[in-house]
């Protein structure tokens, strides 16, 4: 199990710092559940420092699928990788949203990611209009399989099942629909990479996930834990949504 916070643009460094600060002092961590948190770019090593030495990780939310170069404004995998980062976001619907992120560029960036000892979440999932028009699982499946070309079986790799329609409105899928999309994702991934492998990928669901909610949703025998946006910017939220995963765990 994973509990991975993405913090999203928010937070100055100075609130970044106790942010994690707090994170640290009020998340207890075990072996069943990993916990992470993704915060903006230029807090990275700010908040490196203050999780060194404890079991919480760095994640960035974003990168470039090029090593290094003439890209103004971007940020590359080694750079994460010498920052402390274990995790990188990919494919957020944010960034497929606003910055025209598509699923090639994603599938580029993963690999780069996974070239550099770097753990991607790759975030995928359907818009309220394509789930009403039926369309869900097939959104999901295109989206998996060209995020995840030329990856191989022994990728440390995490999916991110996140409903657009459930991010930061408050709306969640119902404990039902993300364990029936969670076990689609794990049989695209097991005719890939083979059963035993994908029974090992941690596919998390995003969306809303909240103290109030939690418990239902990783207690879904293929939720694997969650990526948290809004209750990830406070620390008891958060910590009691890492409960609630230790629990099911
Ligand atoms: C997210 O953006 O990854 C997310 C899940 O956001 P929220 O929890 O705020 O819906």
């Amino acid at each position: 199990m994973l509990i991975a916070g993405n913090w999203k643009m928010n937070t100055d460094a100075a609130a970044a710092a106790q942010l994690a600060q707090d994170v640290c002092a009020t998340v207890r961590t075990d072996a069943g559940v990993a916990v992470a948190v993704c915060p903006p770019f230029v807090h990275l090593t700010g908040v490196g420092s203050v999780l060194q030495g404890t079991p919480v990780r760095l994640g960035a939310q974003n990168m470039h699928a090029a090593g290094s170069g003439a890209y103004t404004g971007e940020v590359s995998a080694p750079m994460l990788v010498s920052v402390g980062c274990h995790y990188v976001i990919l494919g957020h619907s944010e960034r497929r949203q606003f910055f025209g992120e598509a699923d090639d560029s994603v599938n580029a960036k993963v690999r780069q990611a996974l070239s550099h000892g770097l753990t991607p979440i790759v975030c995928v999932g359907e818009t309220l209009h394509e789930r009403k028009a039926d369309r869900a699982y097939a959104v999901v499946e295109k989206q998996v399989s060209v995020a995840l070309r030329g990856v191989d079986a022994s990728a440390p790799l995490v999916v991110a099942y996140e409903p657009v329609w459930a991010i930061g409105t408050g709306e969640t899928a119902t404990p039902a629909q993300a364990q029936s999309m969670h076990a689609y994702i794990r049989a695209l991934l097991a005719k890939q990479f083979g059963k035993a492998a994908a029974a090992d990928i941690t596919i998390l669901y995003g969306g809303s996930m909240k103290p109030a909610n939690a418990a239902d949703l990783v207690g879904q025998p293929d939720v694997d834990g969650g990526l948290i946006g809004g209750a990830s910017l406070n620390a008891r939220s958060f910590a009691a949504i890492v409960r609630a995963a230790q629990q099911a765990a």
